[in-house]
């Protein structure tokens, strides 16, 4: 088998599972020596008081009842823009696929990690473009000769096209994340194919490139989202390591999941516009290369025939 299918857990146990410090983060908060790690952050020599848990989020607005860890979830939850020319383009488009119910014969794979042979690791940025932060992280990937794979918001493009040029200029990957980031395990069929269906539309029109790949917002999906972006020719890439970049857990800890996270095939979630990630980006390339792995896009990592063998291997 080459790649990790559906039935795959949603994170590597070796990751981080999501605001909660993990068993491994405990031993070195505890002033246990790092090195009781089989793999991770040994070598990065991190200095103990700097894993710190993330610090408390701001809850106004968030449900009651919520974990901290997951306020981010609601506070990046936006309506679908329907007053957008390119949502309404979508709806057209869409139509005959929502009016006929085809999208229910779509595929329910999503994708994981990649060989769990090969040491290659895809690093994966979600939620730009965004003009200052992303030409500074394209700096960085260029000044690191690494190619990588940016997940776009369609309004984030509309807002800055010339960035999102700029990325395919400089030979990374573009692929999906919906065009309003909204939740869509909560929208209708006709909405969630819009929302895809949108994205991919500015992004054609922006840079002449199609993405392959789509990742729902917050990883928040059903089996349905998975079916309705196959029946646009959009494959669902989700991770393997999620080490919450987003939420300034800071540079020692970041690095620390990062570096627990690395194994072949990986697939690292983070975020355009998180500062941690942009300043530790440089000292995790160096140690993953230390290592052996190669850095690749999605695409390098999920080459289209090993896809199809994915595929037809779930669908037994
Ligand atoms: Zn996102």
């Amino acid at each position: 088998m080459m790649i990790a299918l559906a039935t795959a857990p949603m994170h590597a146990p070796a990751c981080s599972t999501g605001n909660t410090i993990s068993f491994v983060e405990k031993l070195v908060l505890t002033g246990l020596e790092a090195q009781t790690h089989s793999e991770g952050s040994v070598e990065a020599k991190s200095n103990t008081t700097d894993l710190a848990p993330a610090p408390m989020p701001d809850m106004s607005g968030v449900p009651k009842g919520v974990r901290p860890g997951l306020a981010w979830l609601y506070k990046n939850d936006h309506k679908p823009e329907k007053d957008d020319p390119y949502w309404a383009m979508a709806r057209k488009q869409i139509a005959p696929i929502y009016d006929s119910g085809s999208w229910k014969n779509g595929s329910p794979l999503r994708l994981f990690g990649g060989d769990p042979k090969v040491k290659k690791i895809a690093l994966t940025f979600d939620d730009g473009p965004a003009a200052g932060y992303t030409k500074r992280l394209l700096e960085a990937l260029s000044s690191l000769n690494v190619k990588a794979t940016f997940f776009v918001v369609g309004k984030m493009v509309r807002k800055n096209p010339d960035s999102l040029k700029a990325i395919v200029a400089a030979g990374h990957e573009i692929a999906n994340h919906s065009f309003s980031h909204p939740t869509l395990s909560k929208l209708t069929p006709d909405e969630v194919l819009a929302e895809y269906q949108a994205c991919t539309l500015i992004i054609k029109d922006t840079t002449g490139k199609t993405p392959r790949f789509c990742r729902p917002p917050g990883g928040r999906h059903t089996r349905d989202t998975y079916r309705m972006a196959s029946s646009l020719g959009l494959e669902t890439a989700l991770w393997t390591c999620d080490p919450l970049d987003y939420a300034m857990i800071g540079q020692e800890l970041l690095l620390h999941r990062l570096t627990v996270g690395l194994k072949p095939g990986a697939v690292m979630l983070l975020h355009n516009g998180a500062k941690d990630t942009l300043l530790v980006l440089r000292r995790f390339v160096e140690y993953a290369r230390s290592k052996g792995y190669q850095f690749v896009t999605m695409s390098e990592m999920f080459p289209p025939m090993a896809t199809k063998v994915a595929v037809k291997t779930n669908h037994k």
